[in-house]
């Protein structure tokens, strides 16, 4: 078994190391105009820099997207608080991401008391993204490797899908993973450089789309996402 006391203790003294970054970050993200209590409160106090390798750690209340290892980074702290907050999520609300990276985002979902699924097309990032779960007392995050353009489909439907990765379009099997009562998904949309953000609401199976601002971010290769020659 996990000697999770003694993993959480060393969680917690990593944490306080960094407590005036967090801070800091925290007022970054109002002055973004990031205004929910509950998101900024988890962000506060979810240790960024366990989800990087160590040299990075210095960087890690930094408003940057950072590597992460096979080519991927860990998402900028406002592009993750923009999104979260866009999905107005409840307490046991059923959250599935696609592209779990460094398990930050999934870590945040967790922490606002959503059931969370995340599926990570590149193992190793996912077996890091596991153990990062294990040592936080994370363990009912439910995460599978593969590629989730196609969603999960065994546990549908979601009351919210959160994708991480920009898409050339919005893959229609995700749509239809959503709760038809109210179920979002928030997705980028775009081309291979920069996307607009997409947040879609299905309401009795009618659809209503919200265009938000651009961001950027590494691309969602898969079945209905751009395919690894599309980067050449
Ligand atoms: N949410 C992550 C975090 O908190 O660190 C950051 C995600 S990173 C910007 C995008 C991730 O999506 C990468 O790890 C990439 O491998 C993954 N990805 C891209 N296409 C995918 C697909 N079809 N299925 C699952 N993961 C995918």
């Amino acid at each position: 078994m996990l000697d999770l006391k003694s993993k959480r203790t060393s969680v917690q003294s990593t944490g306080n190391h960094f407590t005036h970054e967090r801070r800091q970050m925290i007022e970054f993200l109002r002055s973004r105009g990031i205004t929910d209590d509950r998101v900024l409160r988890v962000m506060q106090d979810l240790p960024r820099e366990i989800f990087l390798d160590s040299h990075f750690a210095v960087r890690s209340y930094e408003d940057s997207a950072l590597p992460i290892g096979s080519g991927q980074t860990i998402s900028q702290p406002y592009t993750v608080a923009y999104m979260t907050q866009a999905l107005r999520l409840k307490p046991q609300e059923k959250v599935l991401e696609i592209g779990t990276g460094s398990g930050y985002q999934a870590s945040v979902l967790f922490a606002l008391g959503c059931k969370v699924f995340t599926i990570e097309r590149h193992m190793p990032l996912l077996q890091e993204a596991k153990k990062r779960f294990d040592l936080l007392g994370y363990h009912n995050i439910l995460s599978r490797g593969g590629d989730g353009s196609r969603g999960w489909d065994e546990y549908a439907p979601y009351d919210a899908i959160i994708v991480t990765a920009g898409a050339p379009d919005v893959p229609e099997t995700l749509v239809k993973q959503l709760n038809p009562n109210g179920g979002r998904l928030i997705i980028p949309v775009g081309s291979l450089e920069k996307q607009k953000m997409y947040l879609i609401v299905s309401n009795e199976g009618k659809l209503t789309v919200t265009e938000l601002p651009e961001f950027m971010f590494v691309p969602l290769i898969g079945k209905e996402g751009w395919s690894q020659d599309d980067r050449k």
